[in-house]
Order: C-alpha cells, then sequence, then structure tokens
C-alpha cells in the first residue's frame, strides 16, 4: 500500500502525511505481510482488534470509540473483498474469568453502527455459541467472539487455547498494535496454527516507527520526558544510536542534572540512576550527539495545581522547590533547534501536563511540532492525549496507538505479536 493510499484510508492523525511520503523506504520491519498480500475471498479470517475501549463505569457506555475506529480499514477491506470476518479482542481485565462487566456487547453495538451492518456477538470466545456463529458464517459477514480475557489460557499463551481459536478461521490477521508486546494466545499463539498476516493498523504503525528507526529523514530529533529515567532507558540507548539530537524534559531531567552535579532541591530523582545519566551523557558526547536538557524550570514547593511556581536557571533551583515544567527559555532552545527536523519521534510530557498551571511547556512542544515541515510521531499515551486535547492530532504525521506497544518498539526489541507475521 502507497502512502498516499494509507492517507486515504487513515483519516485519523495523518492529514499531512503525503508530501513525505518517499521517506521510509522499507527494511526488516516494514517486510511483513499484510492483508494485501493474500487472497481473503471466501475465506475465514481471525482479526485480532484492540478494542479495549473506555468505557462509564456506571453504565458501559463507550466513552471513547477511537479505536473501534481505528479498526475500521481492516474490517471494511476485508468485507469489501468477500471475506467471512471472525473479530476477537480483550477489554479491561477480567482476570481469566467470565464477566459480563466486561462484556463485549458495547463494542459490538458500536462497530455495527459504524458499519452500518449486523455484527453478531458470539456468546463465548471458544465454546459452542462462537464455534456454530463462525461454522455458518457467509461471506461480508462479521462474528466478534467475547472478550478473550475471559480465559485465563489467553494471556498464559496456553497453546491450546490457541489452537481452539485458530480453528474457527483460515487465516489469522493482527491489528492490535496495542498488544502486540504480549505473547498470548490471541496476539502470538494463535499464528502457530494460522498463516498470519498484519491488518492495515499494524502496518501504518511499522511504517512510521519502523521507518523513523530503521531510514529517518535527517537530522533525526526525539525528545523524550515524563517522570522516570528507568522507564524509558531501553529508548534512550536505542535511540542514541540512531538520532542527531536528544531533547530530554519532564521529572526524568533531574536525574541527569543531578548526574552533572547541579542542584535540584525536592525534584524527581532516580537516585540509583545517576550513574546510568552520567554514562549516558559521556554515550551521547562520543558520539557526537547532541543531548538538550532544560536550561530554565518552573519550581514550586508543592506538587500542586495550586502551588505558587518561580522560574529559575537549571543552574540555580532553591532547596526546598521541585520542577515541574520546563521554562519560557527551554521552549525557545527547543523550538530553535526542532525547527529544522525532518524526522521527530516524541514520548513523554515534559512537565507535570495534568496541572494547567504546568502543562504549558508540553503543550508547547505539541504546536511547535503541529507547525513542522518534518516527519512527527509520537508515542502513545501521555504526549498523544496532551496532544489530543490540544487539537493538534490532524497536525501529527502518526500517533501511534499503543503506549507501552510503542515504546517497546523505540528500545528496538522484538514484538511477539509482529514477530509471528509471516514475511514477504
Ligand atoms: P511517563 O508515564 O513516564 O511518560 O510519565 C508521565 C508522567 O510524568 C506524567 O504523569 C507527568 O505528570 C510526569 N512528569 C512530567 N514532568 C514531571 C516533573 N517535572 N516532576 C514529576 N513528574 C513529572
Amino acid at each position: 500500500m502507497g502512502y498516499r493510499e494509507l492517507e486515504i484510508e487513515f483519516s485519523i492523525h495523518t492529514s499531512h502525511l503525503a508530501h513525505h511520503t518517499s521517506m521510509f523506504n522499507g527494511g526488516i520491519i516494514m517486510n511483513k505481510k499484510t492483508i494485501k498480500d493474500i487472497d481473503v475471498k471466501n475465506k475465514k479470517i481471525l482479526v485480532r482488534c484492540d478494542f479495549n475501549v473506555p468505557q462509564n463505569k456506571e453504565t458501559g457506555e463507550i466513552t471513547d470509540n477511537r479505536r473501534i475506529k481505528a479498526a475500521l480499514p481492516t474490517i471494511q477491506y476485508l468485507l469489501e473483498n468477500n471475506a467471512k470476518v471472525i473479530l476477537c479482542s480483550h477489554l479491561g481485565r477480567p482476570k481469566g474469568e467470565v464477566n459480563p462487566k466486561y462484556s463485549l456487547k458495547p463494542v459490538a453495538e458500536e462497530l455495527s453502527k459504524l458499519l452500518g451492518k449486523e455484527v453478531k456477538l458470539a456468546k463465548d470466545v471458544i465454546g459452542t455459541d462462537a464455534k456454530e456463529l463462525t461454522s455458518n458464517i457467509k461471506e461480508g459477514e462479521i462474528v466478534l467472539l467475547e472478550n478473550v480475557r475471559f480465559h485465563a489460557e489467553e494471556e498464559k499463551n496456553d497453546a491450546g487455547f490457541a489452537k481452539e481459536l485458530a480453528s474457527m478461521a483460515q487465516i489469522y490477521v493482527n491489528d492490535a498494535f496495542g498488544t502486540s508486546h504480549r505473547a498470548h494466545g490471541s496476539t502470538a499463539g494463535v499464528a502457530d496454527y494460522l498463516p498470519a498476516v498484519s491488518g492495515f493498523l499494524i502496518e501504518k504503525e511499522l511504517e512510521f516507527l519502523g521507518g523513523a528507526l530503521e531510514n529517518p529523514k535527517k537530522p533525526f530529533i526525539a525528545i523524550l520526558g515524563g517522570a522516570k529515567v528507568s522507564d524509558k532507558i531501553g529508548v534512550i540507548e536505542n535511540l542514541i544510536e540512531k538520532v542527531d539530537t536528544l531533547i530530554i524534559g519532564g521529572g526524568m531531567a533531574y536525574t541527569f542534572f543531578k548526574a552533572k552535579g547541579l542542584n535540584i532541591g525536592t525534584s524527581i530523582c532516580e537516585e540509583d540512576k545517576i550513574d546510568l545519566a552520567k554514562s549516558l551523557l559521556e554515550k551521547a558526547e562520543d558520539k557526537g550527539v547532541k543531548l538538550l536538557l532544560p536550561v530554565d524550570n518552573k519550581v514550586a514547593k508543592e506538587f500542586s495545581n495550586e502551588a505558587e511556581y518561580i522560574e529559575v536557571s537549571s543552574e540555580e533551583i532553591p532547596d526546598g522547590y521541585m520542577g515541574m515544567d520546563i521554562g519560557a527559555k527551554t521552549i525557545e532552545n527547543f523550538k530553535e533547534v526542532l525547527k529544522d527536523a525532518k524526522t521527530v519521534v516524541w514520548n513523554g510530557p515534559l512537565g507535570v501536563f495534568e496541572f494547567d498551571k504546568f502543562a504549558q511547556g508540553t503543550n508547547e512542544v505539541a504546536k511547535i511540532l503541529g507547525n513542522l515541515d518534518a516527519i512527527t510521531i509520537i508515542g502513545g499515551g501521555d504526549s498523544a492525549a496532551a496532544i489530543e486535547k490540544m487539537g493538534l492530532a490532524d497536525k501529527m504525521t502518526h500517533i501511534s496507538t499503543g503506549g507501552g506497544a510503542s515504546l517497546e518498539f523505540l528500545e528496538g526489541k522484538t514484538l511477539p505479536g509482529i514477530a509471528c507475521l509471516e514475511n514477504k
């Protein structure tokens, strides 16, 4: 699939994609077969989706249907090509037991509304109802199996469970990027028994995340924020080999400040990671990678939205104050460096963005990225949430649908749900 087609198929998050199309030219990661590489006509296709949607706790109503919408291109393609579509997903954490609270019924209803087509919900996953519905399924029909996590075997990647799932279909399609870092029955195990390919959503994730790692247009800049260095070590270590500039902000910057011998007051710091931060600073220098830290900070005496703050240089954080956000000079510095970037990957907020008072750094960086003439890729999670909240999603090239999965991908790890797919 070309990038232009992708742009049409994925209306979400891809508005200024077209003029970047020639940048990523394939590679090992992107070499996975997709549903376009196989004949799906008349075939029973088991599609693992990520329908783990947020719901109203009392009513069960779906409060954000974006994950369901994101699965539509794959489902529609299969329907248009006369496949028999069998969908499966997890929802929440039913801990291996049948629990109506986690039923996929609201998902079946929402999907049916979005497609304008009946979606039959099986009462079970691999039981008699699922078997009956899937054995009678016709071309162009859709059956949704119940929550795969109603079986403890799912998360254990039990071979018997995966085999039962596989027995209902002829081809397996993984389109659940958000769970592809987990080796579960429906995300990987089932591929032992069926030919396995990716859906369009995973294809898109691989093209952008994979493209940035394998063949980025330079200058390539990564922006990493968030609370802890420990969560991002793998990403920093992998990206330091690939980027021209690494921008570090958020809570984890203070461990780096400490490593540089600066006073950080009561800022969040991982004492046991100070040596590691030192060695990362040295590694960046050895590799000629520019590592940018905040030059100034909004600091406050308490961790609260009501806290009075002062803005101080990174050399002058007073005792009793903690860093809550990057300061104005830092935003300007980051803007100056980012203006020449051709590929940017961003993961993690640059301050305590949950508090409006300390969301400015994160929001300003989001705006800067929105105005760049560059490929802008946002790892899932908090930075994606900040961008959605700002209404800037359409300005980014790609917003990953998987928080944990995109982090592991950026760490250079093999994701089981992707490794199990056939190569082209
Ligand atoms: P992560 O999940 O590691 O990406 O971290 C996200 C969290 O980092 C958010 O909840 C932010 O509030 C938090 N964070 C960002 N900057 C700071 C900071 N300066 N001090 C404490 N927490 C921060």
